[in-house]
């Protein structure tokens, strides 16, 4: 475990043209203060823990104390959000500190945010306050916990300076941690000013260091769109699988490595509603919980787009390509889900009609709202049919729920192991409330 200095700061982003990001010292607030550190994204970093004990750690972490090798720096980007496309974005309220890489080959981003204004800022303030910070916080870390990819936090700071919003509230930095922070959006950008070459050398940085495999390919940037499509189709059923709703899945908001990032207005499901929106200014719920499939698809198509300059052939042929691979999401989306749920009814083998028992019960949780969380823990509870009472009690159609349950057993009986080993699997992936 390493001092903070010795995590050897070495910017590799910032070795890319000017166009890619605009440079800025973060604006350090007033009376800041450590309020939470976590230890494990600490290990996962090789940071020595003992280094939040240090008089300088919020200076640090915070920016106001530069490590040798820092290089803030502000990425620019653009993107399709709610479905139109908006020129230039930009990390307006973060900053890109500097990147460590791990013993054993990891890159780690260290990204700031809440450090102050930036040139993509616009009429922002360049800050984060306390109470989204700790939801982010919060939430990147039970993500985490439940293996779903995602951007993590090093460290959460407070203030004593005061951020207007809808209220006055308590201003903050976090310190998110990711192999990268780029997004579809940043592709987007060059695509859209049309610097192709520029829009090469992100594209081969991207496989570079996180699709080496992809280096001695005929095509790689056919292959990037590929993988691209493969671990969003794989984060985004991991999301409908534990009924998480990110809120605002807009192009700059897609992580090129299928991490969940940028957390803002996300939810959990309570009760299971379909079309459950968390983001009270998405009127048209564009970006409700069961449209998260769909509009993974519309922004992977305005990724695939801003790679059709570097694929092979005739345009007609490269766009046919891309439209194969594309093709590809909703399968492997579909196939990684129902593994997902076959896993949360403690299903270890597949059969034709497990996708029609997911649905019937997800129809009847809607009908008598039932907790979506708490249902599938209760699920896991031993005896089924009527004895299991915890998750009898969850509807109100009793009678209904005794239907499914009678099915579910009769599935259930052609399962090799005891019910024993079955609730340990089933608590082993479904979360508690
Ligand atoms: P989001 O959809 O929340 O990820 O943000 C969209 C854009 O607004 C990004 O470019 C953000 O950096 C920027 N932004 C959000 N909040 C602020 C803020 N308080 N100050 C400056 N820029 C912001
Ligand atoms: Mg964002």
């Amino acid at each position: 475990m390493k001092t903070l200095e010795a995590l050897s700061f070495d910017n590799r982003y910032a070795r890319l043209p000017d166009i890619f990001y605009t440079r800025h010292q973060p604006m350090p607030l007033q009376g800041q203060f450590l309020i939470h550190f976590n230890q494990d994204v600490a290990h996962r970093l090789g940071l020595d823990p003992s280094e939040a004990e240090r008089d300088d750690f919020v200076d640090i972490v915070t920016g106001a104390k530069p490590l040798p090798g820092y290089e803030p720096l502000a990425m620019c980007y653009s993107g399709h959000q709610f479905g139109h496309y908006v020129p230039r974005l930009g990390d307006g309220r973060a900053l890109l500190l500097g990147q460590i890489t791990t013993e054993s080959g990891e890159y780690w981003d260290w990204h700031l945010k809440g450090g102050g204004l930036t040139a993509y800022s616009r009429d922002g303030d360049g800050r984060a306050v306390l109470r989204s910070s700790i939801r982010e916080y919060l939430c990147s870390a039970a993500m985490q916990g439940l293996g779903i990819a995602t951007t993590q936090a090093l460290c959460l700071t407070g203030s004593e300076e005061e951020v207007y919003r809808e209220n006055i509230e308590t201003g903050a930095m976090i310190l998110r941690v990711a192999p990268s922070h780029i997004r579809f959006g940043s592709f987007e950008f060059l695509y859209y000013t049309e610097r192709f070459d520029a829009l090469k050398i992100l594209a081969d940085y991207v496989i570079e260091y996180h699709y080496p495999q992809l280096r001695e390919q005929p095509q790689p940037y056919l292959g990037l769109l590929r993988e691209v499509v493969q671990v969003t189709a794989t984060m985004i059923a991991q999301w409908q699988a534990v009924g998480f709703a990110h809120g605002v899945m807009n192009t700059d908001n897609l992580s090129v490595l299928g991490l969940t990032m940028d957390y803002g207005p996300f939810g959990f499901l309570d009760t299971y509603q379909p079309g459950f929106i968390c983001n009270h200014s998405d009127h048209s719920g564009r970006y409700a919980f069961d449209r998260q499939p769909e509009i993974a698809l519309f922004n992977l198509s305005c990724f695939a787009q801003t790679l059709l300059p570097l694929l092979e052939g005739t345009p007609e042929a490269a766009g046919e390509q891309a439209m194969a691979v594309l093709k590809s999401f909703q399968p492997q989306y579909q196939s990684c889900y129902d593994a997902l749920m076959r896993s949360k009814l403690g299903l270890a083998t597949s059969r034709a009609e497990d996708g029609a028992l997911v649905d019937e019960l997800l129809a009847l949780m809607a009908k008598n709202q039932v907790d979506y969380t708490i249902l599938f823990r209760a699920l896991g509870q031993a005896e089924i049919t009527q004895r299991n009472t915890s998750a009898r009690d969850l509807f109100l159609d009793r009678e209904a729920c005794d239907l499914w349950l009678e099915k579910y057993q009769a599935r259930l009986d052609h399962e090799a192991g005891d019910s024993v080993e079955r609730c340990a699997r089933m608590n082993a992936i479904n979360p508690k409330r």
